[in-house]
């Protein structure tokens, strides 16, 4: 009998893709809230995300990409993919290795890799939705209505970082009370010099101009060199930035 022919195996594939997808997107969520916008361990994922790509991709005048500076963090490193997966799957490893090991018989290979899959999928489609969203390249995709209401959604975290988490599958949004429909009327604003300059504290482009002997505390679009009250000023404790950028 094949795997198609099974019932139980049917079952339990379908209920490993379906924990994986609720799973994921509550994951999503507690990842984007507590990992993202929190600057604790590891601190870099919190600075390339907060302090980076929320500060060069603000508002509707930055939200797309349109130049090289504004490429850094908007994905993440190669492994966090395999990690996220790994920390997902290994729970329900152990409970199927505990279940097996009392003498329990289902399928759980079956499980795992549906679940294995559904997660890597996710991950796969919240780093691919994400880039298009702030550098679209397939209009087939990018024209399509789910997008389309994932972009708007995105577009309104970026606007308010407490609002719309998810970027793949707003359920965990929904069910937490953090779901944002309403355009917001801030997204129209002008994003701020200072967001930039932010930025460039803490970005490899940043470092990159101040290699060159580039000050980076004057203002971005000038490059003018700024009297020492401007970049004393710039010089905020690492807490209070953290506070003023959410
Ligand atoms: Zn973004
Ligand atoms: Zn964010």
């Amino acid at each position: 009998m094949t795997i198609l022919e099974d019932p139980l195996q049917i079952g339990i594939i379908a209920a490993g893709v379906l924990i994986s997808l609720v799973q994921a997107s509550f994951f999503e969520w507690a990842f984007h809230r507590f990992w993202l916008h929190r600057p604790w361990l590891p601190e870099n994922i919190y600075t390339a995300h907060t302090l980076v790509h929320h500060q060069l991709c603000k508002y509707d005048d930055t939200f797309h990409v349109t130049e090289e500076e504004q490429e850094e963090a908007l994905t993440f490193l190669w492994w966090n993919g395999p990690v996220l997966v790994g920390i997902n799957l290994l729970p329900w490893a152990g409970i199927c290795w505990a279940l097996a090991s009392r003498g329990v018989s289902l399928p759980f290979i079956p499980f795992l890799v549906s679940f294995g899959v559904m997660f890597t999928l996710y991950y796969l489609a919240y780093e691919g939705f994400h880039l298009l969203m702030h550098k679209p390249k397939y209009p087939w995709i990018e024209n399509s209505g789910y997008f389309l209401f994932l972009k708007r959604h995105h577009v309104i975290h970026h606007t308010r970082m407490n609002t719309n988490l998810n970027v793949v599958l707003p359920l965990a949004d929904w069910c937490l009370g953090s779901l944002e429909l309403a355009p917001l009327v801030e997204a129209t604003r002008k994003t701020p010099d200072a967001a930039r300059r932010t930025a460039r504290r803490h970005s490899n482009y940043g470092k990159k101009l101040r290699d060159n002997g580039v000050d980076t505390s004057a203002s971005a679009s000038t490059q003018a060199s700024a009297p020492a009250a401007v970049r004393e000023a710039a010089a905020v404790p690492r807490a209070r930035e953290a506070e003023s950028v959410r």
